[in-house]
């Protein structure tokens, strides 16, 4: 009899079981729910829009990323060149990098004066632009950024720490990066350029189109355009004394300034914002 009423006690609680298990409640019919019915017995909200984190209300969803493009001039400031393109940038609305060698700085502080005035940013050229001085080794360049940087800070009276080696970038090796480094310098490179330091005349068409074929191709490889031109005279050509050469890169500069408003359309018209070089610029290559 006792056991007769314990398998009639087990037979009861297998019965039950199924009842302790977290599977979907059925349906009025006994039917199972279809996910959509289930979801909604259970109150869950699929919220597809953005909330703001600091808010809690919707937001739009992000804007595309600004498509960021570096316009740079070199060597400058220059008496002539250097005011026709700072109107030009004026004119279109367009922030530019001015790479500022040390000597002219102090042949033109009011220009260097007008160029942060008018919102751009400077960066350090060296001081005497002269590759047999400032390639001498780390410590003979490090000096004379150094020089560069007193002449800005008595200009604009603050230094800066973006600087751009004179040359070709092979000239600027490890070695110097690793000391300039160390005293907080940061490197910004260039992966576009006008062609504009050409010994032979260059016109601004060509100009045009050396920087419209750079820009596609540096597009293609996903990298940010960092343009180089030039404003200014390299020092160490000695414009006082005239020869084709001169003639030639003088006559260059004036492609430069004819070829920017074609420049910034091109730009424009392809979705850039014109930015100004830092420590934030992504590396050129
Ligand atoms: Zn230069």
């Amino acid at each position: 009899m006792k056991s007769n009423l314990f398998l009639w006690l087990l037979l009861c609680f297998i019965m039950i079981l199924p009842g302790c298990t977290n599977l979907p409640a059925s349906s009025a019919a006994g039917l199972p729910m279809e996910p959509a019915a289930f979801i909604q017995s259970k109150k869950i909200n699929i919220n597809t829009s953005v909330t703001s984190p600091d808010t809690g209300q919707p937001q739009n969803k992000p804007d595309k990323p600004v498509k960021k493009a570096y316009l740079t001039f070199d060597d400058g400031p220059n008496s002539h060149f250097t005011l026709q393109i700072l109107d030009i940038l004026k004119k279109y609305g367009v922030t530019a990098t001015f790479m500022v060698v040390g000597q002219n700085v102090e042949k033109n502080p009011t220009i260097l004066k007008r160029i942060v005035t008018e919102g751009h940013h400077v960066a350090n050229h060296s001081y005497s632009h002269d590759y047999k001085k400032i390639y001498a080794g780390p410590e003979a360049f490090l000096t004379d950024l150094q020089l560069c940087n007193q002449a800005i800070n008595n200009t604009i009276g603050h230094p800066v720490n973006v600087f751009r080696p004179p040359g070709s970038p092979q000239n600027f090796k490890p070695s110097y990066q690793k000391l300039v480094s160390a005293h907080g310098y940061h490197p910004i490179s260039w992966n576009v350029t006008g062609g504009d330091t050409d010994p032979r005349p260059v016109t601004p068409e060509q100009i045009v189109e050396n920087v419209i074929t750079g820009v596609e191709k540096v597009e293609k490889m996903k990298k940010t355009p960092i343009i180089l031109l030039h404003d200014g005279a390299e020092v160490d050509l000695g414009l006082d004394k005239p020869g084709t050469i001169v003639h030639n890169y003088i006559n260059n500069r004036k492609s430069d300034v004819a070829a920017l408003p074609k420049i910034i359309e091109f730009l424009q018209a392809r979705g850039y914002t014109f930015v100004g070089a830092d420590e934030n610029t992504p590396p050129a290559w």
